[in-house]
């Protein structure tokens, strides 16, 4: 029976131990440096029956029919959709920025005249990135353009990611793009919604199988590599190879948790600050469950950078000087005997839930030639 070992106990731990465990009858001991498994999507309900998200809001959405066949046999989903309010300049309104925002913002005249040069434009239903929506020609569309940039993006990013928008890689505003619509979804995506339970429950799950052992409080410096037949990394790729090519930045945040007696503190489960305050957005948490209590729990986010040894890795910074290190260390990573890398840490990049899932799925089937 072969031995593997799986480093990280996140979604891309989880899956990949789950499918070893269950598609190929093999052992797998899986080891986390944290105390809890889940790795940044942990969840706990505290004292007042609220589930919290310790390392921040985790929605689940996926148009994959894959990700959502498998993630369903360890969960059950509410149908909550997601939805985000912005506080610009004191104005409650909707994120991403779309037609109700418009009218919320600008007076109904003015609005009206912007909705219909909008849809002479473009597309119905498009969603235009910030930084390809400001290349217009008309003269209030580029106004239109520049109060979207200054008002939503600008300070934003600048909180989010320590610079201006053309800072950041596109694909990273591209994430929430100017759309014309009515729709306030934050997501359209064909499956939506939170494990009923919560995302430690899917994770337990996943990793309750006799032939799996978890190991937390356990750090793989500390473990005998040759003690297993394969090794699936989901840490930091740069930690692996002691950072002798340098170190691959992220960027870290910092929740400041706050309880209120009073059964809630806001409208809506996260409001985004683009124009205000030292913080990026408050979660609310008791909204993603419908959770009960005459308390509500808050968290301001307040993004950092990541410094080794003070705080935690949350975001890869997709930037091309950041892909090249990647490479680079993906090279090394490739003449590795039986060891494989993945994850939001291992690949360096910005997985969503979903698409982690998607990556370890994936990755099974290509290298075990099983179905999922
Ligand atoms: N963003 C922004 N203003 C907002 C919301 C998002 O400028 O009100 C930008 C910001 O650069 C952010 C990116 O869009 O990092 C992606 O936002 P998303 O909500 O997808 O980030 P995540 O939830 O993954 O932190």
């Amino acid at each position: 029976m072969k031995k593997n070992l799986v480093v990280g106990a996140g979604f891309s731990g989880a899956v990949i131990a789950n499918l070893l465990a269950a598609k190929l009858d093999e052992t797998v001991v899986v080891i986390d440096k944290k105390e809890h498994i889940a790795g940044n999507c942990y969840d706990y309900r505290d004292e007042n029956g609220i589930m919290i998200h310790k390392y921040g809001s985790h929605i689940f959405h996926t148009n994959s029919d894959k990700v959502w066949n498998y993630i369903r046999n360890f969960t059950e989903f509410n149908n909550y959709k997601h939805m985000v309010l912005g506080n610009i300049d004191g104005i409650i309104t909707h994120i991403p920025f779309n037609f109700n925002t418009l009218y919320d913002v600008f007076s109904k005249e003015k609005a009206m005249k912007l909705e219909e040069k909008l849809c002479a434009n473009f597309n119905k239903e498009a969603k235009v990135p910030i930084l390809e929506f400001q290349k217009q020609n008309d003269e209030d569309l580029k106004e239109l353009a520049q109060f979207v940039y200054k008002k939503i993006f600008l300070y934003y990013t600048t909180k989010q990611w320590g610079v201006a928008p053309e800072g950041v890689d596109g694909s990273v505003t591209a994430r929430v793009p100017v759309y014309l619509s009515r729709d306030n979804g934050y997501f359209q995506d064909k499956y939506q919604g939170i494990p009923k339970d919560g995302y430690t429950k899917v994770v337990e799950k996943m990793l309750n199988h006799k032939n799996i052992e978890i190991k937390l409080n356990t750090d793989f410096k500390n473990i005998n590599p040759s003690e297993y037949d394969r090794i699936f990394y989901t840490g930091p790729i740069d930690e692996y190879f002691d950072y002798k090519l340098g170190e691959l930045p992220y960027r870290s945040v910092n929740f400041k948790f706050e309880t209120f007696n009073k059964p809630y503190f806001q409208s809506n489960s996260v409001v985004n600050y683009p124009t205000s305050e030292d913080f990026t957005r408050i979660h609310e948490y008791k909204y993603y469950l419908d959770d009960k209590s005459d308390k509500t729990v808050i968290a301001k986010e307040y993004s950092e950078n990541f410094e080794l040894g003070k705080n935690e890795r949350y975001y890869p910074i997709p930037k091309t000087e950041n892909t090249e290190l990647y490479n680079k260390y993906l090279e090394l990573a490739k003449q590795e005997k039986n060891v494989y890398f993945l994850g939001r840490l291992g690949d360096y990049k910005y997985y969503d839930i979903d698409k982690a899932i998607l990556r370890a799925l994936e990755f099974f089937e290509e290298n075990f030639g099983k179905e999922v």
